[in-house]
């Protein structure tokens, strides 16, 4: 009779939709963590905040029915506004891509009753979940290493995108959150080569 907490996040970078999807969750058991996983689900075309989002949800679900037993008590928390709700009943699923998701999860929490276990979810805002959501940007960083990609973390939760000054022509690193955040980097200019 043990009370488990699931909190999962998804990302979608450096832009929504079409970027790198990745996730993360993090599985507790009272205030002690029993797993923390993390990944992507590729890039390119189908890739929403909105579909990694459920694919974190999934993933961290998959373990709990694996690892919980009848009587025990699971609150899995998101901060997505749209994944919980559609999961509470409170907001309707209109778009087929999501449906499909949807279907998994909720098919994946039926189980996980059947197993005797009592679930339910819960938004939460985003600096409540900062774990999941470190862990799916460790996700996107080894991401972009594997795939030699120039991106660089910012320290809001975006990505440093490489830039052009339409100006200047000189080439930047701006959010991928601008202009929520406006945080920039400059490029480093190689050295010219000695003469
Ligand atoms: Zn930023």
């Amino acid at each position: 009779m043990d009370a488990y907490s699931l909190y999962f996040d998804g990302a979608c970078e450096p832009k929504n939709p079409g970027g790198i999807g990745t996730w993360g969750f993090v599985l507790l058991r009272g205030k002690e963590v029993i797993a923390q996983e993390y990944g992507n689900i590729g890039e390119g075309e189908g890739v929403t905040n909105n579909v990694a989002e459920y694919n974190a949800m999934l993933m961290g679900l998959q373990l709990a029915r694996d690892t919980l037993k009848s009587g025990d008590k699971l609150v899995v928390y998101g901060d997505s506004q749209l994944a919980i709700k559609q999961m509470n009943g409170r907001y309707n699923v209109n778009s087929d891509r999501i449906r499909h998701f949807y279907k998994l999860a909720t098919s994946m929490a039926k189980v996980v009753k059947q197993n005797g276990v009592s679930v339910s979810f819960e938004w939460i805002p985003r600096e409540q979940n900062e774990k999941a959501d470190e862990l799916s940007h460790t996700a996107f960083v080894e991401y972009c290493a594997a795939h030699g990609r120039d991106y660089h973390p910012c320290t809001c939760g975006g990505t440093l995108v490489k830039r052009t000054n339409r100006k200047t022509g000189g080439s930047f690193y701006g959010c991928s959150r601008y202009p929520k955040c406006k945080k920039t980097k400059e490029v480093e200019v190689a050295c010219p080569s000695s003469e």
